[in-house]
């Protein structure tokens, strides 16, 4: 790269640092890579997926940067990683939100504690995250409508905020709206009752920017089905920006009209997946920072593995844990004061099948004492005959009295492997049929877990 090259892509860089934020950046600008400048036009290398964020958002940038170093108008041309010759795509003129006249001033309904900044980015929701972040950049003209469906407590309605208050925050003028499905419902109800279909209409299909929460409960809502209809085309077709969230694939959603499952599909459907164990570490990292009490960091760790499909639930329970926390007076948050806060959870919810919590360090100490060793012992490689079988009972107990899985016990075990637990308690299992002294020393050891 000539010097001239390397200053032009720095300058690059630093504009789309001031323009974007650091989360966009992070995502879509940082995979780019300057190939080289030939005659009017910058060879960028992208990855094929992020070339429209680039199309739609940064020809400004090159063109300015293109002017300072080069003296003389830029395009870009985008490469993916595979080939170098692939047609030069006119930039698209940005459609700018322009502010209209503002004829009433509109209540988002937004939940201004939910934004990009504190949503945790990790394997399951990058996608999600990303679109998000280029339809919040650039309202209408990415992936319209943006699609977004999963589990409950992945962080639907979290980016849902996000993306409505990054709008504002760039464009505090814009007519940003969010609704859940059962309150537009309501709405669409009392209008025929009151007789104010038009001000519903006159709400809604005058928006820049409309995020509706959880559709799927729009099924078998006919009336309201046909209404919502109209008010998407008249959004879509004036090229304002619809997001959707729903708990399943837009091809999943029965007792909805196929023609309202066909628009859903028309921009970008993606979807959430349960976060990985360093992602729920971040998220309780990030969530535990403004409380007044410390956590061990092994408590984070325990915490996070008792949550693995559900953000919500993991934020229930730090509720508890700080609630406990502050009527103990704790110094310091540990293993402890998780688990019994988990308890009283637990069987708050509890029905007769679910699991009771003990925590795996509590068993491996248990079964550590009863055999007179260390949990050090117990846990490390050791392969002493006594030591063997206590790490062999303990393996058992913890898949008997808790749902962790096989990884996760071998985990906990100096990382040893899944068929190592499955063996182990295979072979407590087949020993307690005619070992009665055996029998008695777990159910002894059980009783005191209880
Ligand atoms: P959903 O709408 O998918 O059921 P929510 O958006 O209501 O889930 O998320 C549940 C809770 O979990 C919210 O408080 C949200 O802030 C939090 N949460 C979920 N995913 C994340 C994440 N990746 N980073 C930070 N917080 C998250
Ligand atoms: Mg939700």
């Amino acid at each position: 790269m000539t010097p001239q090259e390397q200053a032009f892509w720095e300058r690059v860089l630093d504009l789309a640092v001031e323009q974007f934020s650091p989360k966009t950046y992070e995502f879509f600008i940082l995979d780019g890579k300057l190939l080289g400048v030939q005659n009017e036009l910058a060879h960028i290398q992208l990855p094929e997926v992020k070339q429209l964020f680039w199309k739609q958002n940064t020809a400004d940038i090159i063109l300015t940067a293109g002017f300072e170093i080069f003296g003389r108008e830029l395009k870009a041309q985008y490469h993916t990683d595979q080939e170098g010759d692939e047609e030069f795509l006119d930039q698209d003129v940005k459609p700018i939100m322009v502010a209209e006249s503002r004829p009433s001033f509109v209540d988002s309904s937004l939940n201004g504690k939910y934004t990009f900044d504190n949503f945790i980015q990790g394997e399951g929701n990058r996608w999600p995250l990303g679109a998000a972040l280029a339809v919040a950049e650039q309202p209408g003209s990415t992936y319209n409508p943006l699609f977004i469906w999963g589990g409950p407590g992945l962080g639907k309605t979290h980016l849902l905020n996000a993306i409505g208050n990054e709008v504002l925050n760039q464009n505090p003028s814009a007519r940003v709206k969010y609704i859940t499905t059962e309150e537009f419902v309501n709405e669409y109800v009392n209008s025929t009752r009151l007789n104010k279909m038009e001000e519903l209409k006159q709400e809604f299909r005058h928006l820049d920017v409309l995020l509706i929460d959880d559709i799927q409960y729009l099924a078998n809502k006919t009336g309201t089905q046909e209404e919502f209809f109209n008010t998407f085309n008249a959004l879509h077709s004036n090229g304002k920006q619809i997001v959707l969230t729903s708990d399943r694939a837009p091809a999943q959603l029965d007792g909805l009209e196929q023609r309202l499952v066909t628009r859903f599909g028309w921009g970008l459907t993606t979807d959430i997946t349960p976060p990985d164990y360093e992602t729920r570490v971040a998220i309780l990292l990030e969530k535990t920072q403004d409380f007044s009490y410390k956590f061990k960091p092994e408590a984070i760790e325990y915490l996070a593995n008792q949550f693995d499909s559900n953000v919500r639930e993991l934020e229930g329970a730090l509720k508890n844990i700080n609630l406990i926390a502050t009527v103990n007076k704790v110094d310091e948050i540990g293993i402890d004061l998780i688990a019994q806060a988990l308890r009283a959870i637990k069987s708050e919810t509890s029905t007769e099948t679910s699991v009771r919590v003990i925590p795996i360090e509590q068993i491996q100490e248990e079964v550590s004492r009863f055999y007179g060793l260390t949990t050090k012992d117990l846990k490390g490689p050791k392969r002493v005959q006594n030591i063997a079988f206590a790490r062999q009972v303990a393996m058992y107990l913890i898949r008997t009295l808790t749902d962790y899985s096989l990884p996760k016990i071998g985990d906990e075990f100096g990382g040893r492997d899944h068929s190592t637990v499955l063996h182990s308690y295979n072979k407590i299992k087949a020993a307690l049929e005619d070992d009665m002294a055996l029998r008695t020393e777990i159910e002894t050891i059980t009783q005191k877990l209880k």
